[in-house]
């Protein structure tokens, strides 16, 4: 397979395969570029920390490339126009993709990126955690109280329609009992 990345710079250079943690990716030599096929990006990401970090060594010295003049590539496998996607939808780490045969392509050093951003994403920050319980246990204490202010105003409807000016009226009433008793309410 040809690199993406190089054919888009008029060069030609071929992808040489190597294994991480026993998955064969195919690297480019020139740009440090990474291709996985289809699947074999998850099981990258999930392979050993050190294996990763062997294969980023071997591509430190490849050309510096400028994600500022990114372009559209096109899939080394299949030859189709990948698309640009934001890795985790929040990292700041763009990935082309092929919609046609599921494979991923990674320029230099983003291999490493997304592991350091997995790594930061997975620790959970004490003070952020006590935030999101009480804004939560608020929430629940609201919905309680809203809860309570409507049963309350159904009672107050039930008093009016003892002594009803509407026949109508209690109909509803009878109505909006019978869907909150279906509700289990
Ligand atoms: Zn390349
Ligand atoms: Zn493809």
């Amino acid at each position: 397979m040809i690199c993406p990345r190089c054919k888009t710079l008029g060069e030609k250079s071929d992808l040489q395969k190597v294994s991480i943690s026993g998955i064969e990716v195919d690297i480019c030599q020139e740009c440090g570029g990474i291709w996985f096929d289809k699947q074999e990006f998850g099981q990258v990401i999930s392979a050993s920390q050190s294996d990763i970090k062997h294969i980023h060594s071997l591509l430190e010295n490849t050309r510096e490339f400028d994600k500022t003049k990114d372009v559209e590539l096109e899939c080394p496998k299949c030859g189709q126009l990948m698309f640009k996607y934001r890795y985790m939808y929040t990292s700041n780490i763009y990935i082309d993709s092929c919609e046609k045969c599921e494979g991923i392509w990674i320029d230099k050093g983003e291999l490493l990126q997304i592991i350091e951003y997995l790594d930061q994403a997975s620790k959970v920050d004490p003070e952020k955690e006590a935030a999101v319980l009480v804004k939560l246990n608020q929430i629940k204490l609201e919905y309680q109280q809203r809860e309570k202010e409507f049963i309350d105003s159904l009672v107050r409807l039930d008093d009016r329609a003892k002594n009803p000016t509407s026949k109508a009226f209690g109909e509803v009433l009878q109505s909006i009992y019978s869907f909150l008793y279906k509700k289990g309410l």
